[in-house]
């Protein structure tokens, strides 16, 4: 990890933050502090059906609210469409990149069909049925305007690449280098349907633009990890430090981890809990 490292929290405007969202947040916010770094927010709005300008403000308003302050102008990923779109071309460039016209249906019909149900921690493994359409169909398919994605083609990305990358692991007590495998990931998509982009191809660029050097974010985002390395390995982007910490999704905190459903910041606010308050109930120091 550098010195002052440049963390970030990269919230999604598509509902209110509750307590896991503050838990990462403060968590980023005192890695920064504690070491003279700086501390940067993003807003994750790609998924435009699902973003709401009123939950983008209201990001602004808890994490306020928590005492956090952050580097203005926020990048809103909406905003950078242009950015996303070079990335692709660069990786259409380096032949990994192949166009997916599958529907979820015809995904599911065809892992129906077959023997083994791949499913891995993003979810279910692309069966690979474009992968293996010739240059002939593809360009046929294209042509007539069929909807399509973009799925990197993870075989001949790892072709693609000097050497098998790794990352630093920082969550630990000692730094663990972890070597990429995209094993139990498949194909994922790059760009959907709808948008030039994808959440890994997002994430991952802009994490790089901003000069990101430590991604403290949820363990369940850690298999994830390993398509942001693959990417930046053939983006020749840097990589940052990674810190993949606990989920905390109940009513108190980790200690009550178990509940489905966690309340948000807001209604927590209104009821009159501080943000000392939610601090403790997080196991995170109170500022004296
Ligand atoms: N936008 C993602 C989310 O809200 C977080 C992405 C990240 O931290 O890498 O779950």
């Amino acid at each position: 990890m550098t010195e002052r490292p440049v963390v970030r929290f990269a919230p999604s405007p598509n509902g209110l933050l509750h307590l896991g969202h503050a838990y990462s947040a403060l968590l980023n916010w005192d890695l920064a502090l504690k070491s003279g770094g700086r501390f940067l927010l993003r807003v994750e709005d790609i998924d435009t059906g699902r973003s709401r300008p009123e939950f983008e403000q209201a990001i602004y308003q808890d994490l306020e609210w928590l005492g956090l302050e952050w580097e203005k102008p926020v990048r809103r990923q909406s905003d950078h469409f242009d950015d996303y779109r070079d990335a692709l071309d660069r990786l259409r460039s380096l032949g990994v990149l192949y166009p997916c016209f599958c529907t979820r249906k015809d995904i599911l019909a065809e892992i129906a069909d077959s023997d083994t149900a791949p499913h891995g921690p993003l979810g279910t493994i692309y069966p690979g049925i474009c992968r293996a359409l010739s240059v002939h169909d593809q360009e046929q398919r294209l042509a007539s305007g069929h909807p399509h994605a973009l799925r990197l083609d993870t075989v001949k990305a790892f072709e693609a690449v000097a050497s098998p990358p790794t990352w630093r692991e920082v969550s630990g007590a000692q730094p663990d280098d972890i070597p990429c495998d995209l094993t139990n990931l498949g194909d994922v998509v790059l760009a959907r349907k709808d948008v030039p982009t994808s959440y890994h191809l997002a994430v991952t660029l802009d994490d790089a633009l901003q000069g990101v050097t430590l991604v403290a974010r949820g363990n369940d985002l850690a298999p994830a990890t390993h398509v942001h390395r693959l990417l930046q390995a053939l983006l020749d982007l840097e990589t940052p430090d990674y810190l993949h910490h606990q989920l905390i999704d109940g009513s108190e905190g980790s200690k009550l981890s178990k509940r489905k459903s966690s309340p948000s910041l807001r209604s927590l606010r209104e009821e009159g809990t501080t943000p000392a308050d939610i601090r403790r109930m997080l196991g995170l120091p109170v500022p004296g």
